[in-house]
Parts: C-alpha cells; sequence; structure tokens
C-alpha cells in the first residue's frame, strides 16, 4: 500500500475511534504543566497525576515549591521512578523559572531545554499543551504505533521518527494526532496483547505480518 494511503485511512480511523484525544496529565498552571511533564518520564500519568495532585496542594505557588526542601519534594514524588534525579530537576527548574524567566515558563524551545530535565520530547509537549504551536512529540506509544504501521524504519530513533511524521502528515493535524497516536498506543496498540482483532487497521500492520511468518 503507498504511504499517502495509509496516512490517509490512519487519520480516517482515529478520527473514528479518538476524535476528542488530549492530553491526560492534570494541571493547574503552566509551571505545574511543565514539572508534570518532566517527571511522567518512564512513569505513566496516572502516577504522575497523584503525586502533583498532593505536590501543588501542599505547594501552591511556584515561589512556595521553590523554596520546598529537597527531601519534602523526594518524600512526595518517591513513588516515580528516578526520583531522585525528577526532585532536583523541580528544585533547579523552580529557580530557573524565577530567576531567568520572571516566573513564567518560557515558549522557546532553546529556553525549555535549558531547563533540567526538559529535552526534545518534554519541550515538544509543552509547546503543543500550552502554546498550541503545531509539533508532533514522540513518546513510546507514538514510536511503537508508527513503526508497526510501517510509517517509519524499525530502527529510526525518536528524532527520525519526528521529522518522518511531520513530513507525513498535515501541519494542521499534527497537534491532534500526537494526542490519538499516545491513546491509540496506550489503549489499543498496546505494546504486549494488542487489540489486533478489532483494528481495522491490520490489513497493512506489520505486527500482523511478522506475527504470521
Ligand atoms: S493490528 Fe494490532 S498491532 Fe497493528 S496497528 Fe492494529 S492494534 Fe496495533
Amino acid at each position: 500500500m503507498k504511504l499517502s494511503d495509509k496516512v490517509f485511512l490512519i487519520q480516517q480511523y482515529f478520527d473514528e475511534i479518538l476524535p476528542n484525544a488530549s492530553c491526560e496529565l492534570t494541571y493547574y498552571s503552566d509551571y505545574g504543566f511543565l514539572i508534570s511533564v518532566m517527571l511522567s518520564a518512564q512513569c505513566t500519568d496516572k502516577k504522575v497525576n497523584k503525586v502533583t495532585d498532593a505536590l501543588f496542594e501542599k505547594y501552591k505557588t511556584l515561589e512556595e515549591l521553590n523554596n520546598a526542601s529537597l527531601a519534602d519534594i523526594e518524600n512526595m514524588i518517591k513513588s516515580l521512578g528516578l526520583y531522585k534525579n525528577k526532585a532536583k530537576n523541580i528544585k533547579s527548574i523552580t529557580k530557573d523559572l524565577l530567576d531567568k524567566f520572571n516566573g513564567v515558563v518560557p515558549i522557546s524551545k532553546d529556553d525549555l531545554m535549558s531547563l533540567s530535565g526538559v529535552g526534545n520530547k518534554t519541550s515538544n509537549v509543552v509547546r503543543v499543551e500550552l502554546f498550541k504551536i503545531p509539533e508532533f512529540p514522540v513518546d513510546t506509544h507514538v514510536a511503537r504505533v508508527s513503526k508497526r504501521l510501517g510509517l517509519v524504519k524499525e530502527d529510526d530513533d525518536v528524532l527520525a521518527i519526528e521529522g518522518k511524521l511531520k513530513k507525513e502528515f498535515p501541519k494542521d493535524r499534527w497537534i491532534l494526532l500526537h494526542h490519538q497516536f499516545i491513546h491509540f498506543g496506550r489503549y489499543f496498540c498496546k505494546a504486549l496483547a494488542p487489540k489486533c482483532n478489532e483494528c481495522k487497521l491490520s490489513g497493512f500492520c506489520n505486527y500482523i505480518k511478522n506475527k504470521s511468518k
């Protein structure tokens, strides 16, 4: 099947089953969202939401969070993987936001990526969610689904995948598609036991092809 046909069918199917896909991290402030995305590395959104609900209830402003002790932040986020590093990142991010950015989450990718624990993916997610800037952040779900559907090569890294998805899909669809890919990967095309029986994309899926070999 031609790539352009696949791209059309994927959009049509995702719009049918996931018309309103959106971010599942809960947040009450821009800096809170930035911190939540940083915390979500190698963790589920559910776990992060539980932790941030308590964290931002206790420390209600950026200044209060900046004055929190590292030990207390560690204690409050210790159910998350890599919590020691993440706690240090929170301290560093709050300080930098206050000292360098007037307490405001910056919009530029370079500025975002200057913050501790904020890489390409996190900065893209922040730009999409807070500023509605068209980006196509690639997480583990987006990468897996793209590979299974033959949109990218098996050995493509996240940057290559991001570049190809941006090229293949219309720019005005990137934000919604990014959420749709994540939801599809999280709830349908799971890493283990994907729901292939009910999937309308099985006709050109590499996972199915490889299974029947
Ligand atoms: S057929 Fe299965 S593996 Fe392939 S895209 Fe659909 S759910 Fe994913």
